[in-house]
């Protein structure tokens, strides 16, 4: 079981993003069949919708759009109409409506009048996606700088830079095996 990037516990659509990742055996996709897609919601509280081929490719468009939303904003540019009318279709699925529940203080919860389709489970990602991303979290989005890693993780401390501790303990091995073969190469060239 790969660790969550910071900020997945926080946002099912950052979660989203990060479902496709590079492992120690290449890439890793949890939503290659729908039953890993139906474990990837389960995992994630989210709607128990059974997903098929269909839902399946929904899912992976509304993927591809909010990451590339994201990638939009950790460059600071403007993203792909494409990508905007996909999360805003998603979200339009399903005309929840914001209910205030007061278990034990307020909170919102979004009413699905599609409870358990596939459709309250994209808007309920294509909701969370557009909150971060014009919200107070969308400053804190970034893509990993570890080399071949795809993730994208929120920057709750100035100086992370990697969407985990492998990441970073990838990017010191690699920085110290290029060390060693620039001084071996430097130590060659004086003999
Ligand atoms: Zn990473």
């Amino acid at each position: 079981m790969v660790t969550a990037a910071p900020g997945e516990e926080r946002s099912p659509a950052l979660a989203l993003v990060n479902s496709r990742r590079l492992g120690t055996a290449g890439e890793v996709d949890d939503l290659a069949e729908p039953h890993s897609a139906t474990e990837w919601l389960h995992r994630h509280e989210l709607p128990p919708a059974p997903v098929g081929t269909d839902g399946l490719s929904r899912l992976t468009a509304l993927r591809a759009a909010v990451r590339e939303l994201l990638t939009a904003l950790a460059e600071s540019r403007s993203p792909e109409a494409d990508a905007v009318a996909t999360v805003n279709a998603a979200a339009r699925a399903d005309a929840a409506a914001p209910q205030l529940a007061w278990p034990a203080g307020p909170r919102r919860e979004w009413h699905s009048t599609r409870p358990g389709s596939l459709d309250e489970v994209v808007a309920s990602l294509a909701r969370d996606a557009i909150d971060v991303i014009s919200g107070d979290l969308g400053e804190l989005v970034r893509p990993c700088e570890a080399h071949g890693c795809v993730r994208f993780f929120f920057r709750e401390h100035a100086r992370r830079r990697w969407c985990s501790t492998t990441c970073g303990d990838r990017v010191r091995a690699a920085r110290h095996q290029r060390l060693v073969v620039e001084q071996r190469e430097a130590s060659q060239g004086r003999s």
